[in-house]
């Protein structure tokens, strides 16, 4: 690692989007000497700050493609950076395990197959006698609920890991400009320009977009191909004061359905999320997160949201999320992350670090 330091120590990179794309990025390529500059005018609004935060990795059933080695690779590196992240934030955690369950008879069969095809990924199967089962079943009374453990994977809290990796590029000396970038274009000396919006240009010698759906606004889709759609994710909170309910009774990270639950507290739990195709939030999209059980219990229910929020995403159209791409020389794509973008940081960035180095 010394040996890089030294190799790639004047080398200029700007990241433009400080969401956990951008800033994963930047703490990646930290270790190896690059003198970075991260571009964001709006990140607290962006779709980092509205996720989930679970981690999907092994409870991924499609064991091939570029998809299944991302995952894989992620779920190898981030207890790794959660060690490195810890001493700048002891909060920051992985929490284990998840849980996927359902009701649909044909779903646990191929859950229950799918565990025990892979015995050493730490997947566990859950019975329908499992005492794992009995808090599940009193609070979602008359649904038959089966599935499986991931015990590897789970949950980062998102607003915990984007504070962390705040502190971490600060200590780094990561340069932060709290600005939009509004053109970029390559000057005689091969050198790319940043326009910002107050004026001031910037140069470097590789620019990394990870501004989602606002990259299109800084390079022809058209020469490079590239087609991204917006896709709004709706998530809310639940907060239940009846005697007989009590969050906590459940385990803490579930995917019931295909819908992600957290429970937050006794009285607090989370539920997400749509998939708008949509600029704009749409109230209808909402009774989603409600209807996705045969028996609805009584604290399942659009009056009690405490609090609700959403994203936008951005999804490549005609080929797989995420885009990885080097469009040309010095100029690196890393968007469209429609889904699992917080699952997908640290392999994505180790990407970035390989491609980076076939540019110079
Ligand atoms: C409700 C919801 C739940 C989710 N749950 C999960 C989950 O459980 N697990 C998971 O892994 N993923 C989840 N996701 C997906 C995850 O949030 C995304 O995949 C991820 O946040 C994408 O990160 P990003 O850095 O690419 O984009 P963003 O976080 O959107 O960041 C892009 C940044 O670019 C900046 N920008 C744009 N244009 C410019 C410009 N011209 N100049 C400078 N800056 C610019 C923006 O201000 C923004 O901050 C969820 C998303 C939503 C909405």
């Amino acid at each position: 690692m010394d040996q890089a330091k030294g190799k790639f120590n004047n080398i200029k990179v700007s990241i433009i989007g400080s969401g956990i794309i951008g800033k994963s990025n930047a703490f990646k390529l930290s270790d190896y000497g690059f003198n970075i500059t991260l571009i964001d005018q709006n990140e607290i609004h962006n779709s980092s700050n509205a996720a989930l935060g679970i981690l999907m990795g092994k409870i991924y059933q499609k064991r091939t493609g570029r998809s299944w080695i991302l995952r894989q690779k992620s779920s190898d590196l981030w207890p790794k950076w959660i060690n490195i992240l810890q001493n700048y934030n002891s909060k920051l955690r992985i929490e284990k395990p998840l849980l996927q369950l359902t009701d649909d008879l044909k779903k646990i069969k191929k859950l229950n197959t799918f565990a025990n095809n892979y015995p050493y990924d730490d997947l566990e199967t859950v019975e329908a006698n499992s005492s794992i089962l009995n808090p599940i079943n009193k609070m979602f009374k008359g649904n038959r609920l089966q599935g499986i453990i991931s015990h590897q994977d789970g949950r980062i809290n998102p607003r915990v890991l984007l504070e962390t990796l705040d502190i971490a590029l600060k200590s780094k000396n990561i340069k932060k400009i709290n600005n939009q970038v509004i053109k970029i274009e390559k000057n005689n000396n091969k050198i790319w320009n940043l326009k910002l919006k107050t004026g001031e240009i910037l140069n470097s010698e590789i620019v990394i977009l990870c501004n989602s759906l606002d990259s299109l606004n800084l390079i022809n889709p058209e020469i490079y191909g590239i087609k991204l759609k917006p896709v709004i994710g709706q998530a809310v909170e639940i907060f239940q004061e009846r005697e007989n309910t009590n969050f906590l009774s459940l385990p803490k990270i579930m995917n019931i359905n295909g819908k992600n639950l957290i429970t937050i507290s006794k009285e607090k739990m989370i539920i997400g999320s749509t998939d708008e195709y949509n600029f704009k939030p749409e109230e209808y999209y909402i009774n989603e997160l409600f209807e996705f059980l045969e028996y609805k219990p009584n604290w399942l229910d659009k009056k009690y949201i405490s609090r609700k929020w959403f994203g936008i995403r951005s999804r490549p159209e005609g080929e797989p999320s995420p885009l990885l791409k080097s469009l040309e020389k010095g100029l690196i794509l890393c968007s469209g992350f429609y889904k699992n973008g917080i699952l997908l940081a640290p392999a994505c960035s180790d990407w970035v670090l390989k491609e980076i180095k076939k540019h110079i």
